[in-house]
């Protein structure tokens, strides 16, 4: 079945490919592992537990791997490797294909393959950040409510990006190990931007070797600033969860009203630099994708009131990041967030 129309997802978001520009080189590089490479080992759920599948080919942040690199242009052969783990492993589940609304090569296919497979439906929605999120595509696709840090599956929803659809097509249908996946390396303390295909259990010190820039301080994130964690620890091993590292410079100073002052925002890490106040713009409650008033929890955490905070639907928060990142005061208002969930 196919939608017609473009579907909107939620309120807010932001359009962070049109915001924060990157360019990579299309070379993919291999990296191996100094040890034997670990293998992928994601634990397919029984077929009773999957009533719906959501496959997102829909990356809303710039430094997330694209579709071209994980499917190449083979939209019909990843579409086939769908198909033949579901019918495998999950005969009665729906499928629910989004792709983003530039993605015009993908989507023309997509149609095209829905309009003889019934049990598959294709979902275009705008590049949003944070539209992709399995928390709001649920919400959106099938009306259901699933919470934050929830596992979707505990609604019947399975929810796999494409590599990850590759990996168990490969691993559980042609009965092949996998031992490696593509990775987006990016952010402004590395010499250049690039995808590596990494072998499993390779150190992140092993792969940042020799692309840092020299003499930079520098913050490294997996998987994005906005949704992945800092690491500090380099000896972390690559699994199959991460997408792409994200190392940035670590800036001393607060760009002042980024968004007005210049015509692109800024993605900075604002280690240092004075503390600014509020000044009550509501860009962080127009931008929040769940409808949420990340300024309510700054100034209640403000007069010392977490407990007041959290009576404000805060459960709901998916930890997109987006307050902070539009926030023009700079104030880290998912940091302040995070520690208003703490128990006190
Ligand atoms: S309050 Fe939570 S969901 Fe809303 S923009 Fe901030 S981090 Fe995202
Ligand atoms: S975006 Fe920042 S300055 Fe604007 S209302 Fe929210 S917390 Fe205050």
């Amino acid at each position: 079945m196919i939608k017609k129309k473009q579907n909107r997802v939620s309120k807010g978001g932001v359009n962070l490919f049109g915001t924060y520009t990157i360019h990579f080189c299309n070379i993919v590089e291999e990296i191996s592992s100094d040890n034997p490479p670990e293998l992928f080992n994601f634990a397919l759920p029984n077929k009773q537990q999957v009533k719906n599948i959501i496959v997102a080919l829909c990356p809303t942040e710039p430094w997330a791997l694209p579709n071209w690199v994980a499917l190449g242009h083979k939209t019909k052969v990843f579409l086939d490797k769908i198909k033949e783990i579901k019918t495998a492993h999950f005969p009665e589940a729906k499928c629910f294909v989004v792709i983003n609304n530039n993605e015009t090569e993908h989507i023309a296919a997509a149609k095209e393959y829905a309009v003889t497979n019934e049990w598959m439906e294709v979902f275009v929605i705008e590049a949003k950040y944070p539209h992709d999120d399995p928390v709001v595509l649920s919400k959106a696709i099938l009306n259901t409510e699933v919470n934050f840090g929830q596992d979707t599956l505990s609604q019947g929803i399975l929810f796999l990006d494409a590599q990850t659809i590759s990996a168990i097509h490969k691993s559980r249908v042609l009965n092949k190990n996998v031992d490696s996946r593509f990775i987006a390396l990016s952010g402004t303390g590395l010499k250049e931007n690039e995808f590596a295909n990494v072998q499993l259990g390779t150190s992140i010190e092993k792969i940042l070797k020799n692309r840092l820039k020299e003499s930079s301080h520098c913050r490294v994130f997996v998987n994005g600033p906005l949704r992945g964690k800092e690491i500090k620890d380099f000896t972390q091993k690559i699994d199959w969860t991460v997408n792409n590292i994200v190392v940035l410079e670590a800036l001393d100073k607060k760009v002042m009203f980024p968004m007005i002052n210049t015509d692109r925002l800024h993605f900075t890490t604002n280690l240092l630099g004075e503390l600014r106040t509020c000044v009550y713009c509501n860009f962080c409650d127009d931008i929040c994708p769940v409808d949420l008033e990340p300024a309510l929890y700054y100034h209640c955490y403000k007069r010392g009131e977490k407990q007041k905070a959290r009576l404000y639907n805060m459960g709901k928060c998916i930890e997109c990041g987006l307050c902070s990142f539009v926030c023009p005061s700079k104030i880290e208002l998912l940091g302040i967030i995070k520690e208003c969930k703490l128990p006190d």
